[in-house]
């Protein structure tokens, strides 16, 4: 399947032939100040299987291993990168409904950050911080050149 994506005013569009690796609502405080929501949720995809379409987006390197995403003009906000994976915010999708949900694994990270009033009617699993193992260092990671 081809999902496809993008920012409220269109300058970043995406799109990606690739199957989903997981889907994950994300309860930390950077992701809520990155979101300006009470969760971030995010669609991951292997690094290098998202394909820019037109402008990419402007990157923020929030901590040493991950970089998060923007469109320049309008802010939406579009991807959480490291260097095995790009994640999408769920919300870019032109269609998240669409997203083949049954096969996809999906859980809760940094639940152990979340607002007490705030949760969703759903039995994935919540882990405290990053599944194990989810929490690879990519102190070596560069940026390709994009021209
Ligand atoms: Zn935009
Ligand atoms: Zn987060």
């Amino acid at each position: 399947m081809t999902l496809a994506g993008g920012c409220l005013c269109g300058k970043v569009r995406y799109q990606t032939n690739a199957e989903p690796l997981w889907l994950c609502h994300c309860h930390c405080s950077m992701c809520r100040k990155h979101t300006g929501s009470p969760i971030a949720t995010y669609v991951g995809f292997p690094a290098g299987t998202v394909i820019w379409l037109t402008t990419q987006p402007t990157r923020y390197r929030s901590s040493k291993d991950v970089e998060r995403s923007f469109c320049p003009t309008c802010g939406s906000t579009i991807g959480f990168h490291r260097v095995h994976e790009t994640s999408l915010l769920l919300g870019s999708l032109d269609a998240p409904e669409s997203l083949p949900i049954a096969a996809i694994r999906g859980m809760h990270v940094w639940f152990k950050d979340h607002i007490p009033w705030f949760d969703t009617a759903d039995d994935w699993t919540r882990f405290a911080e990053f599944p194990p193992g989810g929490t690879d260092e990519l102190y070596n990671y560069r940026r390709p050149v994009v021209r």
